[in-house]
């Protein structure tokens, strides 16, 4: 049986520098909706296996990791095991090896429990990723599928973080090309996604337009 609170999400998917935290945090404070950032879970997980040097490779090695480790994803934290990895979980090197632990299906299976168990808890929220409309909440009442031209993405992060826009223009594509043809919940979008490009729009316009299509579908 499907909870109310499972539909009560809004899903917002689609590849690295689409616009999808600034977008989801936005909205999840308008409609006054709690906020989870789905990345920041296998960063997070990525993070403390290559702490503890662990071979990523190993997916049962990582996958118990995953299942054993406690985790907090806040608005603007995340504690795992106890220590803040806020920061470190945005490094280049866990950016560069996210996409390997994200492909292990026993870490998504864990993942995903714990994101349908949090939408329980909170009643619904806007939650961001990449199989978020597709398979953890199929029935969520709204579904955004974000997109931006390779060139915009890349000068957000730039813009964001500094770097070579060259380079990291590279870096996303290498990551979208493993996040799209991973064997599960590959970043993809769903038949009812409504697909919005954020190339050339403001923030706020862009916002407004997911505010007004939640509250007409929540009526
Ligand atoms: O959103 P962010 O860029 O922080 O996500 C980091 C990585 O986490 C993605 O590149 C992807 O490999 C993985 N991810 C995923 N499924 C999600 C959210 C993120 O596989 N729902």
């Amino acid at each position: 049986m499907v909870s109310d609170a499972h539909r009560r999400v809004i899903a917002i998917d689609g590849p690295a520098g689409a616009g999808k935290s600034t977008i989801a945090k936005a909205l999840s404070s308008r409609l006054n909706m709690k906020y989870l950032d789905t990345g920041a879970m296998y960063r997070a997980v990525t993070y403390e296996a290559m702490l503890r040097e662990l071979d990523l490779h190993d997916q049962r090695c990582v996958a118990q990791l995953a299942q054993e480790c406690d985790l907090h994803v806040g608005i603007d934290r995340v504690i795992i095991n106890g220590h803040d990895a806020t920061v470190a979980i945005r490094s280049a090197e866990v950016t560069g090896n996210v996409s390997t632990v994200a492909a292990n299906s026993d870490v998504r299976t864990e993942m995903r429990v714990r994101q349908q168990e949090w939408a329980t808890a909170h009643g619904g929220g806007v939650i961001e990723g990449r199989d978020i409309a597709t398979v953890v909440f199929p029935n969520a009442v709204l579904k955004i599928f974000l997109t931006a031209s390779p060139e915009v993405r890349a000068q957000r992060r730039v813009d964001q973080s500094g770097g070579d826009v060259t380079e990291i223009a590279a870096a996303i594509a290498e990551r979208d090309l493993l996040d799209r043809t991973r064997a599960d919940s590959p970043l993809a979008s769903s038949s009812d996604s409504i697909i919005v490009d954020t190339s050339n729009r403001a923030i706020e316009d862009v916002v407004d337009e997911i505010e007004k299509l939640f509250l007409e579908r929540s009526l």
